[in-house]
């Protein structure tokens, strides 16, 4: 038995990890300052003795005996990490320093949530570890990519100083079950407009592309990842290489719900990204063969599921 902290385990993915770190016969420390996390995403696992709930923001310092640190607080949709910038910034920045911190005074090993974001509006694709990105530095998008693009190098440099031991995900759009019908990311946007047949809301003319994966199969990554050979370090890649545009995601949202929804255009945000897609040969070679399984239909119809159930 492992003794495993969780930072933003009340959140999205965070409390997916909990639940299945759990499973696997390990004692969790999930850790949430509740931004953008709720409690009700780990209500369940509350009754388990070898489930702690701590309220916590990593911009403070927090100490604990742990094993292992997934470090995933940080807000994720762009509506909420926009709305407090400076707070954002200091989440991914201070929160990795924190993290690193307690990492090597207890001499864990600590892995970094970081995200295609870190590639920016990308000019080469499909998007490799090697490449450095094409980020705007002072864009609406900044607080967030350079707040990850920062965190990396903090990461880097406490291994290469202090010896701590890290690993570094770059995760891509993933979606399931207890997103937040607010959290304003498309896959949520979408699926719960068309349950309620409201209009499905565009930006731009929808040629924008990005590759979407199903929770379940980031968490499989993630934890190959950390319980990886020492010396790899990443970053690596983890998503699903299947590529679509955001129009098409959006007649498959209203394909497999049935809606009448009709599809509106409204302007692109500043800074989108227009095309995303993983090349995931590193995690492969790296990571036992790691491959998503879950393709987009099968995992819409699982989060359709969910929302149906919350709304
Ligand atoms: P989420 O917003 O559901 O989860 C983030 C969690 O962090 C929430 O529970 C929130 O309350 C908590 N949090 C935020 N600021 C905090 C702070 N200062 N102190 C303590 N807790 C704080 O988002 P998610 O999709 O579950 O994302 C989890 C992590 O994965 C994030 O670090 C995100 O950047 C990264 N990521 C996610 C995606 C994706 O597509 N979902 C893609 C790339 C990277
Ligand atoms: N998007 C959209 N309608 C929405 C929400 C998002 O067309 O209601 C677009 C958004 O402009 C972007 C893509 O969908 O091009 C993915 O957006 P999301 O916020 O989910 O993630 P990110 O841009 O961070 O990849």
């Amino acid at each position: 038995m492992k003794r495993i902290l969780v930072t933003g385990g009340a959140g999205f993915i965070g409390s997916h990890l909990c639940e299945r770190l759990l499973n696997e016969g390990n004692d969790v420390i999930c850790l949430d300052n509740f931004f953008t996390g709720s409690k009700q995403n780990i209500l369940h696992l509350l009754p388990n003795p070898h489930f702690e709930l701590v309220r916590h923001d990593v911009t403070s310092p927090y100490y604990a005996e742990v094993d292992q640190i997934y470090n995933l607080a940080c807000p994720a949709s762009p509506v909420h990490y926009q709305y407090n910038a400076i707070k954002t910034i200091k989440t991914s920045v201070m929160g990795a320093i924190h993290m690193l911190g307690l990492a090597k005074r207890v001499k864990a090993t600590v892995l970094q949530a970081s995200t295609s974001e870190v590639y920016g509006d990308p000019q080469v694709h499909p998007q490799r570890e090697d490449y450095w990105g094409h980020v705007n530095p002072i864009g609406i998008r900044s607080c967030y990519d350079e707040g990850k693009r920062c965190a990396e190098t903090l990461f880097m440099d406490y291994h290469n100083q202090n010896n701590v031991n890290i690993k570094i995900i770059r995760i891509f759009n993933t979606y399931g079950p207890r997103m937040h019908p607010n959290d304003g990311r498309v896959v949520s946007n979408f699926i719960v407009q068309a349950l309620q047949n409201k209009d499905i809301t565009i930006y731009g003319d929808g040629s924008q592309t990005r590759s979407f994966q199903y929770v379940d199969d980031l968490l499989e990554g993630m934890i190959r990842m950390m319980n990886s050979e020492k010396s790899f370090l990443g970053p690596v890649n983890i998503g699903n290489p299947g590529e679509f545009t955001i129009l098409e995601l959006a007649q498959k949202v209203i394909a497999l719900t049935g809606s009448s929804s009709k599809i509106t255009f409204q302007p692109l945000p500043q800074d989108d990204p227009m095309q995303r897609k993983p090349d995931i040969s590193l995690a492969q070679e790296k990571l036992n063969n790691w491959t998503p399984t879950i393709g987009l239909d099968a995992g819409l119809v699982k989060t359709i599921e969910y929302f149906k159930q919350i709304i």
